[in-house]
């Protein structure tokens, strides 16, 4: 074994990128304002959610890709969850508008539940994100698509596909059972009849699991968790994680590592994907890519009236 091959999320983004700007040009060839709009509803402005509004307002301008920053005040504001509410109702109505993203965490007298009814009241249409319970109840049977799936647990799948291994009766092992990345994954790899393995925080011997794994998907926010030496020699590993652990050589202060063991994980795995530069740059990608699919299916729409 002479080391894992590394997954270039870098190089697979971009070339999924240029594939999204090419379709809008062929579509927009034909039908000159064709405009794919995305509109992120934000609220407050935490600075680590602004950072990645910042990434997908950079990723849309590069696409070709309109997106509109709907920035709402706060309860000192009078804004409360009917008010965001009422937003995302216009924003459903807008003809203009493709895809909508409410951007999470809201304000924090919203709460959890408030947050969830307003990610369902964001029509199944226009849900780029696909948290919508439609469209994870779509992508979690067996006998139909989602209109749109989670970004992050596409870009996962795209980055296995990469590797040209088979995932048919492979035994996945995902670590992490959240709404937007361990369960979707679970999703789509159970759709690629791989057996899979869920991991969580209540999980019984996790090392043993994670020692039977042909494919291993971390996503628990842990920072390197998953050492080398709980990995089957040979399997495929997707580190979702993005961590920052304090490192005084850094101007910042800090660094940036996944949920596995990079350094003893790499002596181990045949694939294995870096962080960063492996499955982050996929997120903002699918993004694009579902804002392009909901624009090219609301103007087939619209022809057909
Ligand atoms: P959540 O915090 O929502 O979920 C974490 C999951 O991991 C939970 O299911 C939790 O279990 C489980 N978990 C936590 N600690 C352990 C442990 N010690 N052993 C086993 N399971 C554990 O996180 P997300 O799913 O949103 O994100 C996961 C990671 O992926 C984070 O690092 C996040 O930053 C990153 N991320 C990266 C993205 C990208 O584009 N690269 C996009 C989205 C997320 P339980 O359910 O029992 O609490």
């Amino acid at each position: 074994q002479s080391g894992a091959q590394l997954i270039n999320g870098n190089e697979i983004a971009a070339t999924l990128r240029q594939g999204i700007s090419s379709r809008i040009a062929e579509t927009r060839a034909r039908f000159p304002r064709f405009e794919p709009h995305l509109a992120i509803l934000q609220q407050g402005a935490r600075s680590d959610s602004s950072t990645y509004v910042k990434m997908k307002l950079k990723a849309a301008a590069e696409a070709g890709i309109k997106c509109t920053v709907v920035q709402l005040g706060g309860p000192e504001d009078g804004v409360g969850e009917n008010e965001v509410m009422a937003e995302v109702e216009r924003l459903n109505a807008d003809s203009d508008v493709h895809g909508i993203i409410v951007q999470l965490p809201l304000a924090d007298d919203i709460g959890r539940d408030g947050e969830r009814r307003i990610t369902e009241a964001v029509s199944p249409e226009k849900d780029v994100d696909g948290f919508h319970a439609y469209n994870i109840g779509l992508l979690s049977s067996r006998a139909s698509e989602p209109l749109f799936a989670p970004c992050t647990p596409a870009g996962v799948m795209l980055l296995l596909e990469s590797t040209g291994v088979d995932l048919r009766g492979k035994h996945a092992v995902v670590l992490g059972r959240s709404d937007i990345v361990g369960s979707p994954v679970c999703a789509f790899l159970r759709r690629k009849d791989a057996t899979v393995t869920q991991c969580h925080s209540r999980t019984e011997n996790l090392e043993h699991l994670v020692r039977q794994a042909d494919v291993v998907v971390a996503a628990i926010g842990q920072p390197r968790f998953v050492p080398g030496a709980w990995i089957k020699p040979g399997a495929v590993v997707i580190d979702v994680g993005t961590n920052y652990i304090p490192d005084a050589t850094r101007k910042s202060g800090a660094r940036l590592v996944g949920d596995v063991d990079f350094d003893s994980a790499k002596d181990v795995a045949s694939f294995l994907t870096p962080v960063p530069g492996g499955v982050g740059p996929m997120t903002v990608a699918m993004l694009m890519e579902n804002t392009v699919l909901s624009a090219q299916r609301l103007l087939e729409k619209s022809q057909q009236r």
